[in-house]
């Protein structure tokens, strides 16, 4: 595979569907753009944006059209996640790994699916401990719109992020009142 000399990996990355599934084998759709800009990843990568995408990419990059690489998956019809809450335990497991926060609830309470905002990445069943995600037909005219998918996974980025430095910032807090503890009573 050559390099897309030409070809900014945003430009890439403008062209896929952004549910950050991984099924291309990178860990969401920009490192996916960016092996495919520097020539370490086939064009044929990304099932949820299937025929369509492969189409699009070829046409920028000036490459011929091929069949989606099965190793990756298969193209299928729009799904979403539904949740069967007579069997949720509210353990909260499912919520980090939504890349675009499309599970709600909260620790010991059940949680639903927002369907108007989940791609069907399937990222939130393995997760789940009992097995109570299962993937449902989509809502007829429902669509990965990618560029809102982008927008609400950047938020969710920004708040784990946010929430991890908070939980550095209380951590600190704690070793150094400890730290001045030891030294006061010694
Ligand atoms: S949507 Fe396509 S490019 Fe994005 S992570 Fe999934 S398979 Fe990869
Ligand atoms: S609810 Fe599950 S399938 Fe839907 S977007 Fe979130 S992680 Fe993906
Ligand atoms: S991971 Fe499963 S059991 Fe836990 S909150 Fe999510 S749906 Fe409920």
């Amino acid at each position: 595979m050559n390099a897309a000399a030409s070809v900014d990996s945003a430009q890439i990355d403008a062209l896929l569907p952004q549910t950050q599934c991984t099924r291309c084998g990178y860990a969401g759709c920009k490192p996916y753009a960016d092996a495919v800009a520097a020539g370490e990843a086939d064009i044929n990568q990304c099932p949820p944006g299937g025929g369509a995408t492969i189409q699009a990419l070829a046409a920028l990059l000036g490459r011929r059209v091929i069949a989606l690489n099965p190793a990756n998956g298969v193209e299928a019809p729009a799904r979403v996640a539904w949740i069967d809450e007579s069997r949720c335990i509210g353990c909260a497991k499912c919520l980090a790994p939504c890349p675009v926060d499309a599970i709600v609830g909260a620790s010991k309470f059940m949680h639903t699916v927002l369907v108007d905002r989940c791609t069907g990445c399937e990222l939130c069943i393995p997760p789940c401990p009992v097995d109570c995600i299962e993937l449902r037909a989509a809502p007829i005219g429902a669509h990965n719109d990618a560029p809102l998918n982008r927008e609400r996974f950047e938020a969710h980025n920004a708040r784990i992020r946010q929430r991890s430095e908070v939980r550095q910032r209380e951590i600190a807090a704690v070793k150094a009142a400890l730290a001045q503890s030891a030294a006061t009573s010694s």
